[in-house]
């Protein structure tokens, strides 16, 4: 059995992850999707709705994938989960120097766990967390980019008309 841990932010989950999640279960036979607990970041929405949110949204997909969260180093928390990789997704030029150097780190904190790249698909490669909350913030429709709890919960955080009020 390879077991990988997806790790990130999904503050809120989107499309594109769900695509990377989708593929994933194709080449692992365990994928642990885990939420970064991150004090120096104030995502929008909370842990536990960031958890829901996925939960609800790879209930599509029949495979044997476990949601959580962690605080601390990567690769320790990988290491306590048995996995034996970690997924990233890669978007554009952009992502690169970022996701060289956190793997080059990693591999030499614990040289026992590989990082393993998707590239994202053509279609979603433009979408990120932090756009989608831009657009819905802006009034913009964001039901193409993130699963429907998303939308709701994101409409009802953000979707507020301050020329309004
Ligand atoms: P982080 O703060 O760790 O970057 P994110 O939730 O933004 O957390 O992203 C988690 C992972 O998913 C990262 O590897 C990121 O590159 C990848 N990812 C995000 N959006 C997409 C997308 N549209 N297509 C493919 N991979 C993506």
């Amino acid at each position: 059995m390879i077991h990988a841990v997806y790790p990130g932010s999904f503050d809120p989950i989107t499309n594109g992850h769900l695509d990377i999640i989708r593929r994933a279960t194709k080449i692992f036979s365990k994928l642990t999707v885990a939420v970064l607990v991150n004090p120096q970041k104030k995502p929008l929405l909370t842990l536990h709705e960031r958890k829901q949110l996925i939960r609800e949204s790879i209930q599509q997909f029949d495979a044997n994938i476990v949601v959580d969260s962690f605080y601390g180093l990567l690769v320790d928390y990988a290491e306590k989960i048995n996995a034996h990789a970690i997924l990233r997704g890669l978007r554009a030029v952009s992502d690169f120097e970022f996701e060289f150097q956190l793997s080059l780190m990693n591999q030499r904190l614990n040289p026992r766990i590989n990082t393993v790249y998707l590239m994202a698909s053509a279609d979603l490669t433009y979408l990120s967390s932090g756009l989608v909350k831009e657009i819905c913030s802006l009034g913009g429709d964001i039901k193409d980019f993130v699963p429907p709890g998303a939308v709701e919960l994101l409409n009802s955080k953000l979707a507020t008309d301050p020329s309004q009020g």
